[in-house]
């Protein structure tokens, strides 16, 4: 296609889809941003709390520590208290003694509460607290034994009423019927004896186990504990640093794959439709949705332009028919009078001369009676050609006025060169030999009138006029022959005088 022509479709939008698309960036580099920042202070605000979270229970184990070791401290100075008293029992038979160990039972020295209590959820106890288990088991084994020897004790030195702790001590049948010497005998063989040493000892390194196994519990915790709250930092940062770089590779895919194309596209069209030329094909961008986008288009725009270069053709084809003679080829009248009034309108008050020739067939009815219409409309057409081509040579311009009449225009000619064509015409068409059958020839000849026009106030029907009775007086003269107005008004002056 060409430059001149319109392009398909012309929307003026003045730019503003540039600038929406502008906005439309700006928000979703907005909408981008604070997903960004969420996620930084959502990794923030957790690591603080994973942070807080690792020291609440740090605390808590340190707590439940403190009071577990409490307990074992206890567990052992009550043991070695109570073992006193029970032993100053044993050897002096002073009952006071066994009232002293009771009431420091009682006192509390003893721990009694339940281990379970000292145990946090967290389960950090590990070996402490199976030593622990083992060293309460022990005392209240060797408890258990020592309420029994006390019993004996009580019953071997004659204490009427036992104190309650001491009456619920089971005693066998044999203990029960034994003598007082005798029960203070099983008394102190056990307290004094190898199995109570033994069980003491027992318990004495089970203590000194989990006070060991918890030294090494809180070294080992505090090696740990010293990365832990980095660790959760870094792991944070981590997860943080991949959705942040996640977003920004999604981002940056969409502005690749969607954005940029669909503003490249319409970028490129406004600007083509702001210039008013053709659409150029679109240069294919983006994801291949965004490509196929653009291909579609491009085949839109093939079509339309194939469909446009068409339409022109036909345009120009029809615009060569409608001024066109079917037979002859030469103009039709009507381009012939819409030529000759703007040509009129142009001279008329200047003194350029326009020449007018008015032609006619001679007898052409009986031309057509002898040889029938087709042959007569092949020597139409034959004597058109004559005509034309030397018209043509003078510049002048030829139509078709109906019937066997022609009409010339010869811009620019006057009365001279009017009458040389004239002459050249009739001799060119009287020289001719038509050919009307298989060895058959015939001449014809035409008749002229014409007449000069020069810038007068004549309308197109008056030239019409003068040259058709210039016309009609070369027929009445005889015709194959020219006559002017000019000479017709001159005969009619010299006819007047
Ligand atoms: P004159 O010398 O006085 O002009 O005689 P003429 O017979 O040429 O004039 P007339 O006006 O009596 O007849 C014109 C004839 O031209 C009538 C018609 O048969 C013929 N004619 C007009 N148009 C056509 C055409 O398109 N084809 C053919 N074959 N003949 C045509
Ligand atoms: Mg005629
Ligand atoms: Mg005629």
């Amino acid at each position: 296609m060409s430059d001149e022509t319109e392009p398909v479709s012309t929307v003026k939008t003045g730019g503003k889809l540039p600038q929406k698309a502008r906005r439309h960036r700006l928000l979703i580099l907005m909408v981008s941003m604070s997903l960004l920042a969420a996620v930084f202070i959502s990794m923030t605000i957790s690591t603080r709390k994973m942070t807080h979270d690792a020291l609440y229970v740090h605390q808590e184990v340190t707590e439940s520590r403190l009071r577990s070791l409490t307990f074992a401290n206890q567990l052992m100075d009550a043991s070695d208290s109570l073992t006193a008293q029970l032993w100053r029992f044993g050897a002096t038979g002073e009952v006071s003694y066994g009232f002293s160990f009771l009431d420091r039972l009682n006192e509390g020295h003893f721990p009694r509460e339940d281990l379970d209590e000292l145990y946090t959820p967290e389960g950090l106890f590990g070996d402490e607290l199976y030593y622990l288990k083992q060293a309460k088991q022990i005392s209240n084994q060797l408890m258990e034994k020592e309420l029994w020897a006390l019993r004996l004790l009580f019953e071997a030195e004659g204490v009427e009423t036992l104190p309650p702790e001491v009456a619920s001590v089971q005693l066998s049948h044999k203990e029960q019927v034994a003598s007082k010497a005798e029960k203070e005998r099983l008394a102190r063989s056990y307290i004094f004896g190898d199995q109570y040493a033994r069980r003491k000892t027992e318990l004495k390194q089970s203590i000194r186990s989990f006070q060991e196994s918890q030294r090494n519990m809180i070294r080992m915790e505090q090696m740990q504990s010293d990365g832990k709250g980095e660790r959760y930092l870094d792991l944070n940062m981590m997860m943080g640093i991949l959705i942040i770089s996640w977003l920004l590779i999604l981002q940056i895919a969409m502005y690749l794959l969607l954005i940029r194309p669909v503003s490249h596209y319409s970028e490129t069209l406004l600007q083509q439709s702001e210039e008013g030329k053709d659409y150029a094909p679109l240069d294919l961008q983006g994801s291949h949705e965004m490509k196929n986008l653009g291909l579609a288009f491009n085949n839109v725009l093939t079509q339309l332009q194939e469909a446009k270069v068409l339409l022109q053709r036909q345009n120009e084809e029809l615009t060569v028919l409608s001024k066109t003679d079917h037979l002859t080829k030469v103009l039709n009248r009507l381009a012939m009078e819409n030529y000759m009034e703007t040509l009129l309108e142009e001279y008329r008050g200047t003194d350029w001369p326009i020449g007018i020739i008015m032609l006619d067939l001679d007898h052409f009815k009986s031309f057509n009676d002898a040889y029938g219409h087709p042959a007569g409309d092949d020597a139409l057409r034959h004597v058109a050609d004559i005509l034309s081509s030397l018209v043509d040579q003078k510049g002048g311009l030829i139509s078709r006025m109906g019937g066997e009449e022609f009409f010339i225009l010869l811009p620019g000619q006057g009365e001279v060169e009017v009458g040389l064509l004239a002459d050249e015409l009739l001799v060119a068409v009287r020289e001719t030999k038509i050919v009307v059958g298989p060895s058959t020839k015939k001449n014809l000849t035409v008749s002229i009138g014409s007449y000069v026009y020069r810038g007068g106030n004549e309308t197109l029907k008056m030239l019409y006029t003068y040259a058709d009775k210039a016309l009609y007086a070369a027929k009445k003269q005889g015709r194959n022959r020219h006559v002017t107005y000019a000479s017709l008004q001159e005969k009619g002056k010299s006819d007047r005088t």
